[in-house]
């Protein structure tokens, strides 16, 4: 039997993978390393002491929730030196509090503030949302810069709510000689492609907010973005997908799990095969 893919993920956008949770109440920090398992999160507890900042620049990772009512050190104080140090003050934090002091944990630098108890659920909800802030603040980064291909070479516009299959794809068509950029979701593909005028877009049908049917519609609409090729990629092979991606006007379509050998075959029959 051929495996599913792994249902949409409620929330995309999901960049980070390792946590540090400054905590000093062990019930709170079993409760979110569960909930960030779930999410296959690795989270690192630490108390909340002096060398908190030490931790945070040693380990580096890529969030840190932080508990404002510890005990040896104040939950503040963490934060301003979280945020004055050079080493880490790139690094998101949510302050989780027991009274609703949000404005001025944001005004010090935090990134997102939750009131105890916390869910799982809000936990999710409020990461996805850091998760997309920093993505606006520190767009993806490039390839390092001896695999950096030259300008001249074909951007590609990739559209994927799939942190997974962005990796994938992006890491793919790098290799083969192509620029990529992302959008996560249907409105953000129109806003990138109206931006960077890509040689070809990509596109996950399946995204949250404008699904990829209707951005392929909008952009199709748009005399500045009519031209540019759209290849649509579908979850599942469903009758009838073939018949909707094109008459939303995509130029073709492939149906995930999707053969990077293909797709790239599929690429170079618009754009050419690239010169590396
Ligand atoms: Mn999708």
């Amino acid at each position: 039997m051929k495996k599913p893919e792994p249902a949409e993920p409620l929330l995309d956008t999901f960049s980070f993978r390792h946590i540090l949770v400054i905590e000093d109440s062990t019930t709170i920090i079993e409760q979110i390393t569960r909930y960030l398992q779930e999410l296959n999160i690795e989270t690192v507890a630490h108390s909340p002491g002096k060398d908190a900042l030490d931790k945070a620049v040693e380990i580096q990772p890529d969030l840190i929730l932080l508990d404002l009512q510890v005990s040896k050190l104040s939950g503040w104080q963490i934060l301003t030196q979280l945020k004055a140090d050079a080493r880490s003050i790139n690094i998101p934090v949510i302050i989780i509090s027991m009274v609703d002091e949000r404005s001025h944990g944001l005004a010090l630098g935090a990134a997102e503030y939750l009131v105890k108890p916390i869910s799982g659920q809000q936990l999710q909800q409020v990461l996805s949302r850091v998760a997309r802030q920093q993505a606006d603040i520190h767009p993806a980064p490039l390839a390092p810069s001896e695999t950096q291909p030259k300008a001249e070479q074909p951007l590609i516009l990739l559209a994927e709510d799939n942190e997974a299959n962005i990796q994938l794809l992006t890491d793919y068509l790098t290799d083969e000689g192509y620029r990529v950029v992302t959008a996560r979701n249907g409105l953000e593909a129109i806003e990138r492609a109206t931006a960077e005028r890509p040689a070809l877009i990509v596109m996950d049908i399946q995204m949250p907010g404008m699904d990829g049917l209707e951005a392929t519609r909008r952009i199709r609409a748009d005399t500045q973005l009519a031209d540019i090729p759209v290849i649509a990629l579908t979850a599942l092979a469903m009758p009838g997908d073939r018949e909707r991606c094109l008459a939303a006007g995509a130029n073709d379509y492939l149906s995930k799990p999707v053969s990077l050998k293909k797709l790239v075959g599929t690429i170079a029959a618009y754009l050419g095969p690239v010169k590396t």
